[in-house]
Parts: C-alpha cells; sequence; structure tokens
C-alpha cells in the first residue's frame, strides 16, 4: 500500500479543498450514491491509502483501456489516475520490456496481499503459448498475481464471462478469470467495453469504503447492473403501447419507437447506459436508434443474432412481446441460478 494518503497527494499536487469536494461529488455519482454522502466520501477518502493497482491486459482489444483513458471530464479521468497507485499497465506505462515486469513483481512484493489486481481480456487454456507476456503464460500469470491480490476486478466481457474469445468456435480456449481463480473477491464489471463512469465508480467504491461492492448473482456491482436497459429506458412506452420500429427507416423508427423488433436485448441485458449513458452522457445506442446487443451479458456474442428479436411470433400486442421477454428472462434467471451455486461452491471451498 501506498504510504500517502489520497488527500496528501492530491495537495501536493496543488489540488484545493474545493476541487477536492467537486472530485468526491463525481465519486459519489459515479457510485450512484446519494449527494448528502459527499461529506462522507470526502473524510474516507483524505484519510485512503493510494492502492497499488496491478492491471493485467490478457486476450483483449484493448477496448476497456481505451474506454477508461476516454473517460469525459477532467475530474473523471483525473480521478482514476490521481486516487490509485497504477503500478503496471502494460498498455500505458512507459516502462517496457525487462524494467516493466520488475515494477510489476515490486509493486506485488511491497503490497502483498493488499493491491487490487485488473484483468481485462480473457484467459487461453487451449495452449500455454497462445498468451504470454515476457515468456510468461497470460495463465501462469494470472494465478501468479492473484495469489497476493486484496481483490479482483474482471473488467469488460471477456474477462468477467470470457467474451468474444470465448465465442464459438473457441479456437483457444478462453475461459474468464472465474473459471481460474477460485479463492479471491471477484468483482465482475462486463460490457464491451464497460462504461468509463462505471469502470471509475467501482474504484472509487473500493477505495473509498475498501471493500468491494454488493455484488448481484453473476459477480456484477448492483449499483451499475441491478435493472435492464428496458427497465430504465425511455423508448419504453411505446413498448407498452404495442408501438414498434419494424424497420430502421419506416415511419415507427423516425418517430422513436421501440426497437424490440429489430433485435434489442435491452430487456435481457442488466447495465447502466440508459441512465449513465456514453461519451460523458450524450446518449446511448438505443438513443442513437439502434437496439442494444446486450454486450454485458454471458455469451452475447453467441445468443442468436444482433438483429433477430429476443422471441419471434405473433408481433402486434404488447402482451406478446411481454410474453416472450418472461422467456428469456427466465433464461436469465436460470443461469443466475446456476452462477449464485458455482459462487456458493467457492465460498465453501475458500
Ligand atoms: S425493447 Fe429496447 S428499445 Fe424497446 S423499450 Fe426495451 S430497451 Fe427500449
Ligand atoms: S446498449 Fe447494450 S450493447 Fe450497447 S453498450 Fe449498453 S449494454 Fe452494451
Amino acid at each position: 500500500m501506498n504510504a500517502t494518503t489520497v488527500g496528501e497527494y492530491l495537495r501536493a499536487r496543488g489540488v484545493s479543498r474545493r476541487e477536492f469536494l467537486i472530485f468526491c461529488t463525481t465519486a459519489a455519482s459515479a457510485m450512484a450514491l446519494p449527494a448528502a454522502l459527499v461529506p462522507r466520501i470526502a473524510e474516507a477518502l483524505e484519510k485512503a491509502r493510494r492502492p497499488s493497482v496491478i492491471w493485467l491486459p490478457f486476450q483483449e482489444c484493448t477496448g476497456c483501456t481505451e474506454s477508461i483513458t476516454r473517460a469525459h471530464g477532467a475530474t473523471i479521468e483525473g480521478m482514476i489516475f490521481d486516487a490509485i497507485s497504477l503500478d503496471y499497465q502494460h498498455t500505458l506505462q512507459a516502462a517496457a520490456g525487462t524494467a516493466a515486469e520488475h515494477a510489476r513483481e515490486q509493486a506485488m512484493k511491497d503490497n502483498w496481499g493488499q493491491y487490487l489486481l485488473i484483468v481485462d481480456g480473457s484467459i487461453p487454456t487451449a495452449n500455454a503459448g497462445y498468451g504470454t507476456i515476457a515468456g510468461v503464460s497470460n495463465l501462469d500469470m494470472l494465478r501468479e498475481a492473484a495469489k497476493g491480490a486484496a481483490a479482483i476486478v474482471a473488467l469488460g466481457s471477456c474477462a468477467a464471462f470470457g467474451g468474444i474469445p470465448m465465442a464459438r468456435p473457441d479456437p483457444t480456449g478462453a475461459v474468464p478469470v472465474s473459471d481460474v481463480i477460485k479463492d479471491k473477491p471477484i468483482i465482475n464489471v462486463p460490457g464491451c467495453p464497460p462504461i468509463p463512469v462505471v469502470i471509475t465508480g467501482v474504484l472509487m467504491q473500493y477505495l473509498t469504503f475498501g471493500r468491494i461492492p454488493e455484488l448481484d448473482a453473476l459477480g456484477r456491482p448492483k449499483a451499475f447492473y441491478g435493472q435492464t436497459l428496458h427497465d430504465r429506458c425511455y423508448r419504453r412506452p411505446f413498448y407498452e403501447r404495442g408501438e414498434f420500429a419494424e424497420t430502421f427507416d419506416d415511419e415507427g423508427a423516425r418517430k422513436g419507437w421501440c426497437l424490440y423488433k429489430l433485435g434489442c436485448k435491452g430487456p435481457t441485458t442488466y447495465n447502466a447506459c440508459a441512465t449513465a449513458k456514453w461519451n460523458g452522457g450524450v446518449s446511448f445506442p438505443i438513443e442513437s436508434g439502434h437496439g442494444c446487443i446486450g454486450c454485458s451479458e454471458p455469451r452475447f456474442w453467441d445468443a442468436g443474432g444482433f438483429y433477430r428479436p429476443l422471441s419471434t411470433g405473433n408481433w402486434g400486442t404488447a402482451t406478446t412481446v411481454g410474453t416472450a421477454v418472461g422467456v428469456g428472462v427466465a433464461l436469465g434467471a436460470a443461469a443466475a441460478l446456476a452462477a449464485r451455486r458455482r459462487q456458493k461452491d467457492m465460498e465453501k471451498k475458500a
């Protein structure tokens, strides 16, 4: 754990008290917490030691790193890099080769049992040579780094659920972090990529309260993944009235009607896109006229076609659509139950 507190670190960098409180208000908003908690967050952050963070990118496209580094607003972007001690992230760090690996090993040694491990990308298991860093297989590096971690954030759908690398035919035998590590708390932050404010919110919550947030059955923080897009979608009144766009350029599409018949997976997708939105809160896919493809759900790539409705049938009333949603939700619930059982088994073994 870094010796300086977040407060000391920010003051040393010339951050004023006022700026610090604005920072805390942004953090509260990112954590979906009420503004009344800002003084408590300020007090906790002031005293918090800057946690060491080791970030391992495996089978990924760098979209998750891109998402967080493109986070809008200097406050949010500054928050993540000022409030943590990012000791290893080979995409962002200046060091390379032996020096970079030495930095990782030193950070692990100095912060054994206390560092936060972030993983993006899935882990190839079919052949050790499919993913290596400095001659070490992704699988071995994950196992080694996880041993001294206080908790692990599986960032993005690849690390959380296997994502696109695990899509059929899965040539690399890709698996999510939770298939490899069974004895550490894992926070799944899925999305392809995850929303920047959700990433910062999860990290800030850990930093502020020193514990992992409340998770759902699939290991996702409930604050951000507690509701479906459909629950919060501004097009929902059209859905309820049975008003659906049939093509991307018909009258219904122009009037902003529901995109369910065009394959929207919002009813079975848990994520904060409809409220946190993207690009600094400007918009989200459904607002731009395209249905949700369910990127934050397990197996989203293989789930049956981005433009195929969740269930085909006799469209025309919200009741029939509602039945289709019910089937989708039931399947999701079955998957969630299986995941909860796995989690319980893990807890028993731990
Ligand atoms: S089906 Fe999609 S577009 Fe329609 S209300 Fe639900 S989330 Fe919104
Ligand atoms: S709208 Fe759906 S597919 Fe698009 S980013 Fe959000 S969860 Fe992923």
